[in-house]
Parts: structure tokens; sequence; C-alpha cells
């Protein structure tokens, strides 16, 4: 008997044993129990089975985001001001303005994503231009890569910064003309500020996670990794899974270093359920190519800057020692040639003792051929992001030399290499992490301004949809999940359209209609009025 009966539908189903011709699936309770034609099913309709006629709808597993920050997405429609869509500082600071008239109660005003790439004005924001709009009270903005961030005065004054404040290893306070503070921090130097900010409670974490979900529903999302969560966020998470209050597959990926200190928080419990798995823990190495953080080999563009490595060797290998004496994978936050590199070198040595815990790199911007070949051989697993090209194409254009540029991001090449690859957003890094759109990416290499970045790194449909989600399944080491077939859970989305067969200049024209999380429907495009 089944639960659910879905036919008259054409399936995608990244499984290889999957029956050409199918046209239905069954589904019981949790799980997918049958999968071929609706003819078949017969003896599996009860009188309570619901029956759907997909009319002709393409049904796929549910999409996996392998890097999104989900209550940071979810903050941005709660607690901070999103300032993504500022197009030059002038507009940016009307909108700090305008949001510190409405919420006056609130202590501090925090905001996030500007990208100066995209202004007029073509400057990092400074104090000086926060304290134009506000004064009497502390502000703290964002870059869209966090990684850098800007202060005005009074969040200085409050967090007891001078020029003669000691920066942390692996960080930058910026100062202006006359050697005092200018306001932007960079990497581990963030961690002088962000104490000081009243913190969330677990309860408003709660709220972001919620606040996100229903976006990632609409756009056929059912499983993401959060790559960065810190003990109280772990809390929440688990308290939400066992109240049966996720209604996602989360993969929650702890960090062991908080920035701007030397103090680790105690490596945690390995831990597996249908819902919830924390199974890998997560290091920064470096920064992000947007902002000129991440460690590069050589020069950014018409600079001297070549970016900021986080780690201290011993202690990142000791730590990650640690973890995976646990049981526990390591995935490491690296972007710039030299930071993959150093990754690379630890990771080689934990394959000595740990050759089958997983080993990830977070984004892999840069790497150069060597560093392809020694994570084939020693099963490194990337996940990336496409959509960087899109959204932050723009930047990569003005900071980086044409060799560096053209090398970035190559997904063709890390695939060719059968190097364990998944595509994510990184969200809300980016602003559109509809999984569509950086499928898209990843076959035209076009940025938002049309310019094409990297060509012959272009990737098919096909690997891109296998990378949003079997491939992400497998990197995050959630089997049951990512590809339909029988036994999986049941989480799948119904289509519009198949991706596969539809022009790529047409992929984000496709609507998820219904998105089923565990054998449920939990989430319904609106019909059109
Ligand atoms: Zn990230």
């Amino acid at each position: 008997m089944s639960t659910l009966i879905i036919h008259n539908t054409h399936i995608l189903s990244f499984h290889e044993g999957f029956k050409k011709g199918s046209d239905a699936i069954a589904v019981h309770d949790n799980r997918i129990k049958a999968i071929g034609r609706f003819e078949e099913f017969q003896t599996l309709i009860q009188p309570n089975t619901q029956i759907i006629n997909a009319g002709g709808k393409t049904l796929m597993p549910g999409f996996n985001d392998s890097h999104i920050h989900i209550w940071k997405v979810g903050n941005l429609k709660t607690f901070m001001l999103d300032v993504r869509a500022a197009k030059s500082l002038d507009e940016m600071l009307s909108m700090l303005e305008e949001y510190s008239k409405l919420y006056p109660d609130v202590a501090w005003i925090t905001a996030r994503g500007f990208n100066e790439a995209g202004w007029k004005e073509g400057k990092m924001p400074t104090r000086e231009d926060l304290d134009k709009v506000i004064k009497d009270k502390p502000v703290y903005v964002i870059r869209t890569c966090a990684h850098i961030a800007v202060a005005n005065t009074k969040a200085l004054d409050l967090c007891h910064i001078s020029a003669s404040t000691k920066v942390p290893a692996g960080g930058e306070m910026l100062t202006n003309g006359n050697g005092q503070p200018n306001g932007i921090f960079t990497e581990t130097a963030l961690g002088l500020i962000t104490p000081h900010i009243p913190a969330y409670t677990k309860a408003e974490l709660k709220q972001m996670v919620k606040a996100a979900r229903d976006e990632m529903y609409s756009y056929g999302i059912t499983a993401a990794t959060d790559p960065a969560v810190d003990p109280l966020l772990l809390e929440a998470y688990y308290e939400m899974q066992h109240a049966n209050e996720l209604g996602f597959r989360l993969n929650a990926m702890p960090i062991i270093l908080p920035d701007g200190s030397d103090q680790p928080y105690p490596i945690p419990e390995k831990y597996s359920s249908d819902f919830l798995n924390v199974n890998t823990v997560k290091f920064f190495s470096d920064g992000g190519l947007s902002g000129k953080t991440s460690a590069l080999k050589r020069h950014y563009k018409n600079s001297n800057e070549q970016g900021v490595l986080r780690l201290k060797k011993e202690q990142y290998l000791q730590l990650s020692k640690s973890a995976m004496e646990k049981g526990l994978g390591i995935a490491t936050h690296a972007i710039g040639d030299a930071a993959i590199e150093f990754v690379i070198d630890i990771f080689k040595e934990l394959h000595e003792f740990f050759p089958d815990h997983t080993k990830r790199i977070e984004h892999l911007g840069l790497p150069e051929e060597k560093n392809l070949i020694d994570m084939a051989e020693h099963h490194i697993a990337a996940s990336m992001q496409s959509i960087f090209i899109s959204e932050l194409g723009k930047n990569f254009i003005k900071y980086l030399d044409e060799d560096y540029l053209n090398h970035c991001y190559p997904i063709k090449t890390i695939l060719a290499h059968g190097i364990l690859t998944a595509l994510s957003s990184d969200a809300p890094v980016v602003r559109d992490f509809n999984p569509l759109k950086g499928a898209e990416a990843a076959i035209t290499r076009k940025n938002n301004e049309g310019e094409i970045i990297a060509a012959n790194e272009s990737i098919s449909i096909e690997e891109a949809m296998r990378a949003y989600t079997i491939n992400a399944a497998k990197i995050g080491n959630t089997p049951q999940i990512g590809s339909i077939k029988e036994g999986q859970l049941a989480d799948f989305i119904l289509l519009d359209k198949d991706p596969t067969s539809i022009a790529t200049e047409s992929l984000t024209t496709i609507k998820v209609e219904e998105t089923f999380v565990d054998g449920k429907s939990v989430w319904r495009r609106e019909p059109k009025s």
C-alpha cells in the first residue's frame, strides 16, 4: 500500500538503475516505495491513498544547497537590514537612516550586503560615511562577502577601539590618512566588534531559520548545509529537530575557531537522524575574492595586496585530528591559490591517518592543476558556487589578473579530474539562491553585466543538476536523499518544465510548482489570479 501516488509525470531520477519509461512514483509514509508505470501500481492503491495527476510535469529530487547560511538568509528577512539592493553609497546611507527612524528601539543597527564594485562612488564606506547619517547609535554594516565590515564612530567607542588596539592575526583594522581607524575591519579583526553586539537569542535564531525556509521551498530546496554553526545555533537546530520543526534536511557544520579568537569551541559529537546531521566541522583558511581577502600567490590586479591567510598550521592540524578521532569530517573555506595549497597540504597529512573521513574544500575559487591531481588522489571533495560568476563576476574582473580570471571557479576542469563536486549558493553572499540560476551561471559563465568569465569552464545542464542533488547528498554523507530511487526519503519537487530539455537562457523561467518533504507537500505555488 502507499500513502501518495504521483502519476503522469516526467521523472529525472539521477539514479543509474532508473527504469526508462517510468511515469509514476508511489510513496509510503516518508519513503519512496515504488517507481514505474502507473498501470502497475493498482495493487498499491488503498482507499486513503492520495493520487495526484501531475499533468506531465517534471518530478525530480529536491535541490540540495550544500553551502548556504540559512539563519543569515532569514536574518535579512527579520532582524538585520538588507542593503544588497543599494546601488550607491548614498543609497545605502539613506536605507540606514530610514531603518534607524523606523526602529528607534534597536540598540545596535546591523546591516549586510553592500558591494562597492557596483557603486558609482567605487569605494568602501568608512566610519565617517556612516557617521553622516547615524551618530547616536552604534552601526555595523557587513559587506556582502561577510569577511569585511564597517562600523561607525559610536560603535568603535563602545568597543574601545583606537589606533593602539591590538589587531588579531589573520585580520586587519584599516586606518585613514591620520593613522586613525577608518571603521573598516577584515577577517578575524571582525572579532574586535562582534562580541559587543547583543547576541541573538535561540528563539530569534529559530525564527530566522523558519523565515529562510519558505524561500528555500519556493526554489525547490529540500536539503541544505549550514557551513558555519556556532554552539548556540547548534542548540537551536537540535531543539528544532527534536520538536520536528526543521522541515528540511539539514547538515549542520559546526565552526571550531570563533573569529578573532584562538580559543576553540569544544569539538561536537557526531549525530545522524533523518532531518539533522552533524558529521563535519568547518574552518576558514582565507576570505573572499570579491573583497580581495582570499589568499593569493600573486597580487590582486593593480594592487600590492595578496589577501589574508587565517589559520595557523599547527593548530588547524591538531584540531582537525581531534575532530577526525571523533569520526567527524573536515570542511575548510579556501578560495585563493595560496589558501587552497595550504589546506590541501594539511588534508594530505590527515589522509594518512583518516583516509575515509570527509575532506571538503568550500568554494575552491582558484585551484591550480596540481591541486586538482592531489584532490582526486586524496578524495577531497568540493562545494562550489557558480552563482558567484553572475553576482560577483564584476568584482572578479576588477580584482583578478587575466590568468586568474581565466581559471576562476574552473568547474569543468574539476569535474574532469573526477573530484566529487557539489554546487551551492553561499547565500546571503548572493541574493539569488535559486539553484536554476546557479545552474544557468555554471553553463553560460556570464556575470550580471553579460560578460563571460572563463568560457571553457562551462558544464552541461545534467552536470549542474547532479551537482545540486546527488553530488550534494554524497558530499554531505546523506545517501538517503538526492535521487529518485526506491527506499529513499521522499523529498522531491514538481517543475512546470524539464530543465534538461530547455534552452539554457530559459532555465530560470522554470517554475517550481510544488515541493514535497518526507512524503508531504510543504509548499505549493499559488495559482495566478
Ligand atoms: Zn559561506
